[in-house]
């Protein structure tokens, strides 16, 4: 056995990257797409030329990446073993029903990536998988590895929350000062403790004939802010003073029908107020009892 340290992300990120190569790029690439353990240094290597990759194909210092093996890890599996590992049962069911027949990748994908906590749950199921087959593989090369840390062991998940709740403060605090602004409350994800939200959502009680420009501009500026960490947008939705639901804000500078499709759903063409969404009944609950109140500071 040969002792080596090694980093596993470099590995893992070159077997990778041969497992998500397409199959036919080897024939109109002029780049070597082969990978290479250093067996002296522990480093992967990626040779840009087609001379590079020969010598270190024919380098007894260097190992080559396994491109057929990698080639056969199956990802099919690696769906099947991951739904296993969801808790929640109706989810469950969904990817059973959504990896049946053709199809299966992108139908499966659609509903992991529209969860940041299943994301994430799904990309450490596939590094895990990865890794196994990695520690096999330098084991059949006769090579015993020194990782620079547990490599099974899921490392933190930096979590996104306290970043979009600064933004939301932001807003907050600028949307208080307008003349007209009577309460401001926190719904969705944000208002409980997930470390993985997907909405930022925010609730405005408005007084009746309140110009909306001022409070457009400033959920613009918190669009910006959660799509900068979190790529996504934020929803203001607007009440009267009597809790009934207006509408949410309209995110373009200028809120006209003549330009923007968007804002032909104008609620009684006030500008800056949409009617586009039905929302759920989750969410009109929360409408009606908003969970955190923001503004004024209780
Ligand atoms: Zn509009």
């Amino acid at each position: 056995m040969r002792k080596l340290s090694l980093k596993i992300h470099e590995l893992e990120q070159a077997v990778k990257i041969i497992r998500d190569m397409p199959e036919e790029f080897d024939d109109f690439s002029e780049l070597p797409t082969s990978q290479y353990l250093d067996l002296k240094r522990g480093d992967v290597l990626s040779p840009m030329t087609g001379e590079e990759d020969d010598e270190l194909f024919g380098s007894d210092d260097h190992l080559q990446f396994p491109a057929d093996d990698i080639g056969q890890i199956n990802g099919y599996r690696f769906m099947e073993s991951f739904i296993h590992t969801v808790e929640d049962e109706d989810l469950r069911r969904k990817l059973e029903r959504a990896i049946n027949g053709k199809g299966a990748f992108s139908r499966f994908n659609n509903i992991v990536y529209n969860s940041s906590k299943m994301t994430a749950d799904w990309n450490w199921h596939q590094s895990l998988k990865l890794r196994k087959w990695i520690v096999d593989w330098l084991k059949g090369e006769q090579i015993e590895p020194e990782w620079d840390g547990d490599i099974f062991a899921r490392p933190p998940v930096a979590s996104k929350r306290p970043a979009l709740l600064e933004g939301v403060a932001n807003f907050t605090a600028a949307a208080g000062q307008l003349s007209g602004v009577r309460q401001i409350a926190l719904l969705g994800d944000l208002a409980v403790e997930d470390p993985y939200p997907d909405t930022v959502r925010v609730l405005v009680e408005v007084d009746n004939n309140m110009a909306l420009g001022k409070l457009a501009k400033l959920k613009r500026k918190l669009d910006e802010h959660s799509l900068n960490i979190a790529n996504m947008g934020a929803d203001v939705l607007v009440v009267d003073p009597a809790r009934h639901y207006l509408g949410r804000m309209c995110g373009y500078r200028e809120c006209d029908p003549k330009l923007h499709q968007a804002c032909r759903v104008q609620v009684n063409g006030r500008r800056y107020l949409h009617d586009d969404m039905d929302w759920e009944q989750d969410v009109m609950a929360e409408i009606v009892k908003p969970p955190v109140q923001l503004w004024p500071e209780t």
